[in-house]
């Protein structure tokens, strides 16, 4: 078990330390309540209790906007040159939503044809992960997919013990850091204190939709024609919001711009949303998801059931985003719950 400890009043000396090698961000308060990942020098700046951020670090991963490639054709053969740009960055303070999160899009980018921008951009990002408490708002629903405690997916994490963290030491990288700063190990006091942490955790975290996560990919089969859906796609104002905030949604588009030169140009890949009306439309003038009420059936599903043939997990890590963005009010939990209701 490798566990160390850094004091409270050393945190800012830590980040300043790590500062010097890569940039560092971390969550930090914004106006009315929220919170945003952004890059900090010094740990008064960093909000060490927050509810989810607006947008979860994957935008580190997968920025909403991002240059692949420049071309120019004005020669014989087209020529195309990769752009990539990845700094080594510290992302401080991901809670395990998060975490579980990256995990998701990890698999994702992995899988043939691998995504080389997001497996380098990955591999330059250093993940210092923090035990959230209690203290998230009422649209979490972590404890229903188990993304409250803690299952890898970091370099270090951070657990509160009120005058120090408790740091999780899980990498080489991570190793090799922690040496350099000379932090101490952990004793079996601190153990203690960390497992008692964990205890209130299992206790105090419930699953509130009250159905056996397992029963979730057949509620969804047995639900496909279900009311809910009407109901959510007459609400819907088919924005994205929910997608674009969604810590595991990844799909996208690509487009070229072409110079005046007409010759030479870019190609960007920019965030995309199942609930655009466009988005499952195809040439001949077919729409696969025309109406609203499919394009959040297909948004749950994605979530709750395909993963789970594909990835073996849910997509969903209860982060509550897509519910605090709504601008309908559409609640994850009420249409998990209302679902619950009719089908099982
Ligand atoms: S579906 Fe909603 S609650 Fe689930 S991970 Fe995405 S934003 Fe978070
Ligand atoms: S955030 Fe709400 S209104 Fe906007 S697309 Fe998603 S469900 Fe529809």
């Amino acid at each position: 078990m490798n566990y160390h400890i850094l004091k409270k009043d050393e945190l800012d000396g830590f980040i300043k330390k790590l500062s010097n090698s890569m940039k560092v961000v971390a969550p930090v308060a914004k106006d009315a309540g929220n919170f945003a990942f952004q890059e900090v020098s010094g740990a008064s700046e960093i909000a060490l209790k927050y509810i989810p951020t607006i947008l979860p670090p994957k935008k580190y991963f997968m920025p909403p906007r991002e240059k692949m490639l420049d071309f120019d054709i004005s020669g014989p053969q087209p020529v195309d040159k990769a752009v990539l740009d990845a700094p080594e960055l510290a992302v401080f303070g991901v809670h395990t939503c998060d975490l579980a999160g990256i995990q998701c899009l990890n698999m994702v980018f992995s899988e043939r044809p691998r995504d080389y921008n997001y497996l380098r951009r990955k591999e330059k990002i250093f993940l210092i992960g923090m035990e959230c408490g209690d203290y998230c708002d009422d649209h979490a629903s972590c404890a229903l997919v188990n993304s409250h405690m803690p299952s890898g997916g970091y370099d270090l994490f951070f657990t509160d013990l009120g005058d120090r963290f408790i740091v999780h030491v899980n990498t080489h990288k991570a190793e090799e850091i922690v040496e350099e700063m000379g932090l101490a190990k952990a004793a079996s006091a601190d153990m203690t204190a960390l497992e008692k942490i964990r205890e209130h955790k299992r206790g105090a975290f419930r699953n509130e939709i009250g159905v056996d996560p397992r029963k979730l990919p057949e509620m969804f089969d047995k639900g496909a024609k279900s009311k809910v859906w009407e109901d959510v796609g007459h609400r819907c104002v088919a924005c994205g919001n929910c997608t674009n905030v969604c810590p595991t949604c990844y799909c996208f588009d690509m487009a070229d711009t072409i110079n005046l030169d007409m010759k030479t140009g870019h190609r960007d890949r920019t965030w995309d949303s199942c609930q655009f009306e466009t988005f499952a439309a195809v040439a001949g003038g077919e729409n696969f998801r025309e109406e609203r009420a499919d394009r959040q059936r297909h948004r749950y599903s994605r979530k709750f059931k395909f993963p789970l043939d594909r990835f073996y997990r849910f997509f969903c890590t209860g982060c509550g985003r897509c519910t605090r963005t709504c601008m309908a009010d559409i609640s994850l939990k009420d249409t998990l719950k209302t679902l619950a209701k009719e089908t099982v």
